[in-house]
């Protein structure tokens, strides 16, 4: 004997909107219409309802939880025992209870989902199935823009047949069940449902002599180039919509599109935020405190002369206008940030510390005024 939990897929704390939600999964999934003569779904399908018969409602759920199952058997309970429901219409009953009509509302999308959008027409066109697919690209690609192609595969139309999967227009029959309807009504207890046809499954036509260059698919796989312009500018994570390029639609519905996602590898020194550019660079610490002029590498225009005024602190940031990426969207382009790291000297020898010895002894607190204010504030501090 199960649990009533365990059945559903829930935790025991779950809330009332959650049991709800799960037992909508289950039903979708083992409702009768969907698995016609299928004793096994139909079993499941009284399962889940009584599961849901008692913890949809609070008391019957507290009952549950304190005594168990044992806290129906034998009373007016769902079922007359503790072997669970007996019939299929108790079940349905539950069933409709929690989305059929009466006001309550949630039935109609449930069928929806059920039988795949309700009322449509049976020859109603469909859009192909669109694609998705990543292209990696170089750093110096993104800034500069590149064609690519990728290899994809896709439904077409047949071209022997134009996609109506027979061998010839005489050998499509209206389905005689359904009258090319694609659904038949049902009766099921009290309720008269509308199910999909068992017999065209739903396209209100039956192919007598299927064509030979599909097997009556009406499409076949083929394998299709596609050359995708990436323009210049672009970053990881966007994505460019290739349009008419997914698979072939049903019906003489459009092309489904085709979906390409840009993965840009890292530079060595460049790293992108945004339209900007920024460039780590290191300098000494006497060009730093002298001032100097650096060639430095633009992504997109070779090198550039940059110049270091005297003074230059650590972390500074210079900028260079215009020497960035180009937007995406053609909206000018953005900087080139240049982050000064300035490296204390290491490993000097005698006659270079001798020289900074005798620097230090002539430094005056207003070469570092930052030290000064600071030790003038901690002084305060104390
Ligand atoms: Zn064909
Ligand atoms: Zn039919």
């Amino acid at each position: 004997m199960s649990d009533y939990y365990n059945t559903l897929g829930i935790a025991k704390t779950a809330s009332a909107d959650e049991i709800k939600k799960a037992y909508r999964k289950k039903a979708l999934k083992f409702h009768p219409d969907k698995n016609p003569d299928d004793g096994e779904a139909e079993k499941k399908f009284k399962e889940i309802s009584e599961a849901y018969e008692i913890l949809s409602d609070e008391k019957k759920r507290q009952m549950y939880d304190q005594y168990g199952k044992s806290a129906f058997s034998g009373g007016g309970m769902p079922g007359g025992g503790a072997g669970g429901f007996s019939s299929m219409e108790e079940a349905m009953r539950t069933f409709m209870g929690a989305f059929g009509g009466q006001g309550g509302g949630g039935g109609g999308d449930f069928f929806e989902s059920m039988f795949g959008g309700g009322g449509s027409s049976v020859d109603a066109p469909q859009k192909g199935t669109s694609k998705r697919a990543t292209i990696h690209i170089s750093f110096e690609e993104a800034i500069k823009g590149v064609d690519k192609e990728i290899s994809i595969t896709n439904y077409a139309n047949c071209e022997t047949c134009k996609g109506s999967g027979a061998k010839s227009s005489s050998d499509i029959k209206t389905c005689r069940t359904c009258a090319g309807h694609g659904q038949v009504n049902q009766s099921r207890g009290f309720f008269s449902m509308t199910t999909t046809c068992p017999e065209c499954h739903g396209a209100g036509r039956i192919i007598s002599t299927p064509c030979t260059a599909c097997h009556g698919a009406g499409r076949n796989k083929i394998k299709e180039q596609v050359k995708v312009p990436i323009p210049a500018g672009i970053d990881s994570g966007m994505r460019l919509k290739m349009s008419g390029h997914g698979d072939a639609g049903v019906n003489g519905g459009p092309h489904g599109d085709l979906f390409v996602y840009i993965e840009v590898q890292r530079h060595e020194f460049f790293v992108r935020e945004g339209d900007d550019i920024i460039l780590d660079l290191p300098i000494a610490f006497t060009e730093a405190t002298l001032g100097t002029k650096k060639e430095i590498p633009t992504p997109l225009d070779g090198s550039y002369l940059l110049t270091i005024p005297e003074g230059s602190q650590p972390g500074k940031v210079l900028r260079v206008k215009g020497k960035g990426v180009p937007n995406v969207h053609g909206q000018g382009s953005g900087d080139l940030l240049i982050q000064l790291h300035i490296e204390t000297p290491v490993s000097l020898n005698q006659e270079q510390k001798d020289l900074l010895t005798k620097f230090q002894s002539l430094e005056g607190p207003h070469n570092s005024p930052k030290k000064k204010s600071f030790f003038e504030r901690v002084k305060s501090f104390f």
